[in-house]
């Protein structure tokens, strides 16, 4: 049962960073407010994640036999649409600490870049997100009710109408989850048809692994979105545009990735993947993209959203999903490091990815020298810190040469066939070391590490 006494509803004042960034949303003529519900979802399927993934160790858990599901319900007349899950909640102090503050790095950046005036808006949303509070961009009013899975724990709700102020108090909610009720703004009424909603989830949100209900005025509920786990597929039932479609929603990238890598192997662990390279660099590997990592699933559960151990970290730059059914579901975030399954997926992993760069490189030069402009950074780190697959990168370098027009890029090879009589090897210097690539009898040519620079 609530108790008011202890926890009476008051009126607190956002941070300025989110004064601003409600400002800017708020008064922004954004052209694609849509994505709001994508960002919705994305919070509702995040929250269903962490509380299955709760659930697997902890059987103190509220509703422990609810439906994992999102239902999105809609009051067309009264203008209103009200977004709930069975995830993991929030307590009162959750809310305000949530959703009071910005500790969400993307956002963070996307004010910086506001502020810079160096970019657009749309190019900034699209890049980032900006989460939960981009429900401004389509709200007059927005009330979160939530009950937290800790069985101790009161329900709360929270209140704002994207100014200066939130209110939050105690709320009668007796269900595990969240409740997002979402009073739209006068030009916003687009949002309130079901057909408008239920095409949003399609385009944005299709592989969200938790079911969508969409409740209209008439008729049964509707699941609306596919729920595909397309790494679960067989690669020859997936067609291109399904692979596009699902690195956009993985990433939020608005633009089609370069590679896409499927990979389905049960030795010498069982692992489905798929795994992309993006088309362009900036949109954050090197610097503004919050964190690097594939997200880990074992059987269909999320275990770890950006896992660093799967490839070496000069291959941050790829992006993707692998789900492996060797790895234990009791494992923990911090103890799956050690596990030797991990190991040996990082190593057919990393050998996939080096061979499919290598094919590029060998069939499609066009595609294979932008690759190179916006990744070959990370391939000279990578002879530059991993010993091991030195051979295998040194062939992917590519370099300007005196002899290559304009921006023509040459391989290690070329260069070294094209050396004068005389000349023994093309010395080159990779990080602190000095190597040599040299004009073998049979013409192959050997790259060694001869030295070591000092530095
Ligand atoms: P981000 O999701 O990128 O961290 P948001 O501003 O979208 O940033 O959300 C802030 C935080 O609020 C989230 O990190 C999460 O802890 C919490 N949150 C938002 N929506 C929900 C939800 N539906 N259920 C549980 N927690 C949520």
């Amino acid at each position: 049962m609530t108790d008011t006494t202890t926890s009476p509803t008051e009126s607190l004042e956002y941070r300025a960073e989110v004064k601003q960034l409600l400002d800017i949303l708020a008064h922004s003529l954004y052209s694609d407010r849509e994505v709001f519900l994508r960002e919705l979802i994305s919070n509702a399927s995040d929250a269903l994640n962490r509380v299955q993934f709760e659930m697997l160790t902890n059987h103190d858990v509220l509703d422990p036999d609810a439906e994992l599901a999102i239902h999105l319900y809609v009051d067309e007349e009264a203008n209103v649409i009200t977004l709930s899950d069975s995830g993991i909640g929030m307590n009162r102090d959750e809310l305000v600490e949530n959703l009071g503050t910005i500790a969400h790095s993307g956002a963070r950046t996307f004010l910086q870049n506001a502020g810079e005036g160096q970019r657009t808006l749309e190019e900034i949303i699209g890049q980032f997100g900006v989460g939960f509070y981009s429900v401004f961009m389509v709200a007059d009013e927005v009330t979160v009710t939530s009950r937290s899975y800790r069985l101790a724990d009161e329900a709360a709700i929270w209140q704002s109408s994207g100014d200066s102020r939130f209110s939050i108090g105690s709320a009668d909610k007796t269900t595990r989850g969240t409740e997002i009720r979402i009073k739209l703004k006068e030009d916003a009424t687009e949002f309130a048809r079901p057909w408008r909603l239920e095409n949003i989830i399609k385009k944005h949100s299709d592989y969200v692994s938790f079911p969508i209900y969409l409740h209209g005025k008439e008729g049964e509920p509707k699941i609306v979105n596919r729920r595909t786990a397309l790494w679960r597929q067989s690669p020859s039932s997936v067609e291109q545009a399904q692979y596009d479609e699902f690195y956009k929603q993985l990433t939020h990238d608005e633009h089609d990735p370069l590679l896409h890598i499927h990979m389905v192997a049960d030795a010498p662990a069982n692992v489905r993947s798929i795994l992309f390279i993006p088309s362009a660099r900036e949109r954050g590997s090197l610097r503004m993209r919050p964190d690097y990592g594939l997200r880990l699933y074992t059987r269909k559960i999320l275990i770890q959203e950006h896992n660093k151990d799967l490839l070496p970290e000069y291959l941050r730059f790829v992006e993707g999903v692998v789900d492996s059914e060797d790895l234990p579901l009791n494992v923990s975030r911090e103890t799956i490091q050690n596990n030797p399954v991990l190991r040996q997926l990082k190593k057919a992993l990393t050998t996939r990815v080096q061979k499919e760069i290598k094919t590029l490189s060998e069939q499609d030069d066009a595609k294979y020298l932008k690759f190179w402009e916006q990744f070959g950074i990370f391939l000279k780190e990578g002879i530059a810190t991993d010993f091991g697959s030195q051979e295998t990168l040194v062939d992917l370098l590519r370099f300007h040469s005196s002899k290559s027009a304009g921006d023509d890029w040459t391989t290690l090879k070329a260069y070294a066939e094209r050396m004068k009589e005389d000349q023994k090897a093309v010395y080159y210097v990779i990080g602190d070391s000095l190597k040599s690539v040299a004009r073998s009898p049979t013409s192959t040519i050997s790259a060694s590490m001869t030295s070591r620079c000092s530095t």
